[in-house]
């Protein structure tokens, strides 16, 4: 579904991706994983169209995605739930999640789909008419997923969803994050810094280090290779 070719970003003189391959198969979560500053970010930045790069393509369904502008890229079903979730805490858990459909013209199918985030999320049921400022860790990035599920998405590009959250919290997310591929058939590219929980619910695993990809397996296999895990994941 998703083919990276010989992606390079730079931000100035910094070279943040050189060159990476990427494959990502429709109905799979792939992890996108590695230390700090290896350029995850920078690739889910690059896909969503946010950050252009100096060189290498982007395809979805074999369409380049690099030249587009970002709203005709969320509009082919690309939704990026970007790091810490960029919720707006001074709107409610309703309106942000109105937020992430505004861009369709069909008010009914979204009205639909917020009640479909509701059942899939039920805290947030709960605390519909609440400011996303009261909201723990764990549910702002229930209303991140959910904000950017409300649009209908293909692909979903999700940005270090654990990062502050307790084990169980992280758990319950990676658990969606799996149903959202197995039941509705959507597929994710997942940036982990925590490689063991986004090995436990991912088909394949990439790993970037300094903007390069050094592994690019099925899960199990990295996850049973000591080597990679000891030099790059940190278990
Ligand atoms: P993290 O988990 O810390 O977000 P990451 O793997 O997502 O790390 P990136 O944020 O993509 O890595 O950063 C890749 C490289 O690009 C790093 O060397 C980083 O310092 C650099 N970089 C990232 N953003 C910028 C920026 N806005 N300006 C200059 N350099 C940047």
């Amino acid at each position: 579904m998703l083919e990276v070719k010989g992606l390079t970003v730079h931000y100035g003189a910094v070279r943040a991706l050189g060159g990476v391959d990427l494959s990502v198969d429709e109905g799979s979560v792939t992890a996108v994983l590695g230390a700090n500053g290896a350029g995850k970010t920078t690739l889910l930045r690059t896909v969503s169209g946010l950050l252009k790069p100096r060189a290498g393509s982007v395809e979805l369904d074999g369409r380049e995605l690099t030249r587009l502008p970002v709203e005709d890229i969320v509009r082919l079903g690309v939704a990026h739930v970007p790091q810490s979730g960029g919720v707006i805490t001074e709107l409610t858990v309703e309106e942000n999640l109105r937020l992430g459909g505004l861009w369709r013209r069909d008010r009914a199918a979204l009205t639909r789909r917020v009640a479909e985030m509701y059942e899939l999320f039920p805290p947030l049921a709960e605390r519909r008419a609440r400011t996303a400022a009261t909201l723990s860790g764990g549910e702002r990035q229930m209303l991140a997923l959910a904000r950017a599920l409300t649009g209908g998405p293909r692909l979903l590009l999700v940005d270090e969803p654990s990062l502050g959250l307790a084990p169980r919290v992280v758990a319950q997310l990676m658990a969606v994050l799996r149903r959202l591929c197995d039941e509705d058939g959507r597929t994710v590219l997942l940036v982990e810094q925590n490689a063991r929980s986004a090995l436990s619910v991912a088909d394949r695993a990439v790993v970037l280090d300094l903007g390069a990809v050094v592994a690019a397996e099925a899960a199990a296999t990295l996850a049973a290779d000591d080597r990679l895990r000891h030099a790059y994941l940190g278990f």
